[in-house]
């Protein structure tokens, strides 16, 4: 299926003088040169074009398309499922595609389908802006919003793909469209949500807010031996958080890493973080209640500049190094047996960078109905993800049963239902089959890309098929 025996290099190199990006043989990465985030995935590629402009990227479907080719197309290239590379066939990458303009006079802001989150900040943020990306910086805009996208500004303000306005896609055809409320609605319906699955998103428009320059951020860190205890004080926390406070709860082992605040340094913690959107005196006075809980070993918690915030964590997780399988469940009630689910978990980490997270969620989340758009999942209060970081093949077997373990305990009280982002490989049963993530809305995600992606051309994805 990949087509490495079906291409010749003079080909590639042709196809490189019509473009222009360039066309390189194997993945010689990112234009940064770097490449995927997850070490598990060391795919090599027949070929990488690399895109420099909307014309490159119908150029490269159509190649594709004429010569049989699996394709995969690489944003962030922060796919845990190592959906972002592909063994043997044609990889588009479109990191030199990662321009951003805001427009601050009409609160939207146009980036490309390669820009990194830390892109969209540094610009929105010049003019007090900004739109709801995810936790890391150095996250593709791409796959997380149209997978849907939850970061500190989830219950203000919604998820990424909550704040698409606009887009413009490639379809399988090379055929360029803008999706939007007026233009081509079915396919701005499913690009919220759907992924990858209906053409190569060259640029999207958000809606801005205002936000900063600094908001109000806690981070308190306590010994991980408390986290029933911890667990219990935060859901009480939760329930009574206004809008504009997104908090989350983090089991993990900090690395000896200057990044690290010195006290936490190689400590296993339970960590109660959050980041109210808003007056920042008064978020500081909306957050108290997290820094009351216990006596933390380390308190970070101060006003912050948004920026700071958006890539307080990356020094974590550096692409390329470490492996990754993650797994996710929605929870309905955190109730006393889904908090021993989840210190269970958080105990028996098979390795230091291993987490349990659990996500706040509600708010702006649920203002948008599970049918409005193709991302369904709008009515569960938390989120609860496995994230099994390790960094030697040797730990693979044992990570991923933790994560697939934590997953199934979880289950005999959670919802069973996931998040397709955070999920460790494409089409895993049951967690991670199309049907269970997308329930109703998926018998129309299959019209829209049988209108799309008539032959399934782009599958390198959650994958959708069209429908008959
Ligand atoms: P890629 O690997 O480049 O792509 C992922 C998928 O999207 C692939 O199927 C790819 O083909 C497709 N795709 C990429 N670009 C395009 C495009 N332009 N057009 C069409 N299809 C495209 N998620 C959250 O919601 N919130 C978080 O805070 C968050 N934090 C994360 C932190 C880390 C360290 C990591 C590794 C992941 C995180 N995620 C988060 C998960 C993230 O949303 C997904 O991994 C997402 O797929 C990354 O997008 P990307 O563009 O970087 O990925």
């Amino acid at each position: 299926d990949g087509g490495k025996l079906k291409v010749r290099q003079t080909e590639v190199e042709e196809l490189g003088t019509r473009l222009r990006g360039t066309a390189l043989l194997g993945d010689p990465g990112n234009t940064d040169g770097r490449g995927v985030f997850n070490a598990m995935y060391t795919a090599e590629p027949s070929f990488t074009v690399y895109c420099a402009t909307t014309s490159d990227v119908v150029q490269a479907v159509k190649f594709a398309r004429e010569r049989g080719l699996l394709v995969a197309v690489r944003g962030g290239g922060h796919s845990i499922a190592g959906l972002s590379t592909v063994d043997g066939g044609m990889l588009i990458d479109l990191s030199a595609m990662s321009a951003v303009v805001v427009d601050p006079e009409r609160r939207l802001v146009d980036a490309q389908g390669g820009a990194l989150w830390g892109h969209v900040d540094r610009e929105t943020q010049l003019f007090g802006l900004a739109t709801p990306g995810g936790f890391v910086a150095d996250t593709g805009i791409a796959g997380l919003t149209l997978g849907g996208g939850y970061g500190h500004l989830r219950r203000r303000y919604g998820l990424s793909c909550d704040n698409v306005v606009e887009a413009q896609v490639v379809d399988a055809e090379g055929n360029i469209h803008r999706a939007s409320a007026e233009a081509n609605p079915d396919l701005y319906w499913a690009l919220r949500g759907g992924g990858g699955n209906f053409g190569l998103v060259t640029s999207f428009r958000y809606r801005l807010h205002p936000v900063g320059p600094e908001v109000a951020f806690a981070a308190c860190f306590h010994p991980i031996e408390n986290v029933a205890e911890l667990l219990g004080s935060w859901r009480s926390f939760a329930a009574s958080a206004p809008d504009e406070v997104s908090s989350v709860f983090i089991t993990v082992t900090l690395p000896e890493n200057p990044h690290v605040p010195q006290p936490v340094q190689g400590r296993a913690c339970a960590v109660m973080a959050g980041v109210h959107a808003g007056d920042v005196e008064d978020g500081m006075k909306a957050l108290q209640p997290i820094r009351d809980i216990g006596t933390p070993i380390f308190d970070l918690s101060q006003p912050m500049p948004y920026t700071a915030v958006q890539s307080a964590f990356d020094a974590l997780y550096l692409r390329g190094k470490l492996r990754a399988y993650w797994k996710s469940q929605y929870v309905d009630d955190l109730s006393d047996e889904v908090i021993g689910v989840l210190t269970d978990a958080a105990l028996s980490r098979p390795a230091p960078l291993s987490e349990v997270n659990l996500a706040h969620m509600g708010g702006a989340i649920g203002a948008v109905g599970p049918e409005d758009s193709a991302f369904p999942e709008r009515s569960a209060p938390f989120l609860a993800a496995f994230v099994g970081y390790w960094d030697d093949a040797a730990g693979d077997d044992e990570c991923i049963a933790w994560a697939r373990s934590a997953w199934d305990n979880l289950a005999r009280f959670g919802t069973g239902r996931s998040y397709f982002n955070f999920t460790g490989l494409a089409g895993e049963p049951p967690s991670t089959a199309v049907d269970t993530v997308y329930g109703p809305n998926l018998t129309r995600l299959r019209l829209v890309k049988k209108a799309y992606d008539p032959d399934n051309f782009f599958r390198r994805n959650n994958n959708i098929t069209p429908a008959s």
